[in-house]
């Protein structure tokens, strides 16, 4: 099967979509984007690339962070991580307070922003900010072989400025016991985080480590982790639209608010999209489109 001319019919038909979404304005800095980049990366399970449209651009890659964070909280404590935050879809958006409260401050999985901010805090724990953004960005570096991926730090500044809601949760799973670290500290390095940059193309080769089945480049996590993210993603990748993309795609994903999707093919592919105008989930509307049709072209499904 040829991926090429698959992408350069996706990359041509959604340059030229009407209806490309909303972008993400409430974090000021992003509320500046434009809808009309799109772009797309494979990185097939033998290291072959292709790519589309605007795959060389950087963009905020903002919740497809946690994705990373979750692999080296895992590795840092293992399964103890459970003992803070839950494997189960939300059915609420994001940025949810409720669900908390009802489950003492536990959240339901590690890709809702509580359970992104208990995922942080776990990685914190005993180091400065600072350190831990250096190990997130030598994990990433790593994960796609380039060292050129960095933090927008106007981005942070202005979610920092606005992130009132992350602090509220931060400061709710404190008073349940549930964030070992000052909620300032916590959020403060978890909207760094999000505020990294990276291109479709980095983002493709730093998702290659959760192809699994003996796919080229850097093993950072074993192979039970490797499906045990995998899982998470296609149950809890997408908020409360996880199960609409689980049933249009057939792969596990994680999408971020400024507009990109990680998404792995098992044993063969590990794909990125950007398109910043999203859907009512939060969700990259156009992202969502694209990969949906490549998953169908090229035959990819975890169910055969
Ligand atoms: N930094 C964003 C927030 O915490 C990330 C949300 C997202 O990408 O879905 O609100």
């Amino acid at each position: 099967m040829e991926l090429q001319p698959i992408l350069d019919r996706i990359g041509a038909a959604m340059a030229g979509a009407a209806d490309r979404g909303r972008v993400a304005d409430y974090i000021p800095e992003l509320a500046r984007a434009s809808t009309v980049p799109f772009g797309m990366a494979v990185v097939t399970a033998d290291g072959r690339a292709h790519a589309t449209g605007d795959a060389r651009v950087p963009f905020s890659i903002q919740s497809v962070s946690k994705v990373f964070t979750l692999a080296i909280a895992l590795g840092r404590l293992g399964d103890q991580l459970w003992t803070r935050v839950g494997r189960e879809p939300s059915g609420l958006a994001f940025n949810s307070m409720i669900q908390l409260e009802h489950e003492n401050g536990i959240p339901r999985n590690p890709f809702i922003n509580a359970g992104a901010l208990v995922v942080t805090d776990a990685i914190l724990s005993g180091h400065a900010p600072r350190e831990v953004l250096g190990e997130i960005l030598r994990f990433l570096r790593e994960a796609a072989g380039d060292d050129d991926i960095h933090i927008n730090r106007a981005v942070a500044a202005s979610e920092q400025a606005t992130g009132h809601r992350n602090l509220a949760l931060a400061h709710f799973m404190a008073a349940h016991g549930n964030l070992v670290n000052p909620p300032e500290l916590t959020c403060g390095t978890y909207f760094h985080q999000c505020a990294i940059e990276m291109s479709c193309m980095q983002l493709a080769r730093a998702g290659r480590f959760l192809i699994g089945g003996g796919a080229t480049g850097p093993r950072l996590v074993s192979p039970a982790r490797v499906r045990r993210i995998n899982a998470l993603m296609m149950t809890c990748g997408h908020y409360d639209g996880s199960g609409d993309f689980a049933f249009r795609v057939d792969l596990p994903g994680k999408s971020g608010v400024g507009g990109g999707i990680l998404v792995i093919a098992p044993g063969r592919a590990s794909i990125a999209v950007w398109s910043p105008g999203l859907n009512e989930q939060g969700n990259s509307k156009l992202g969502t489109e694209a990969v949906e049709w490549l998953a169908r072209e090229a035959g990819w499904s975890v169910f055969g």
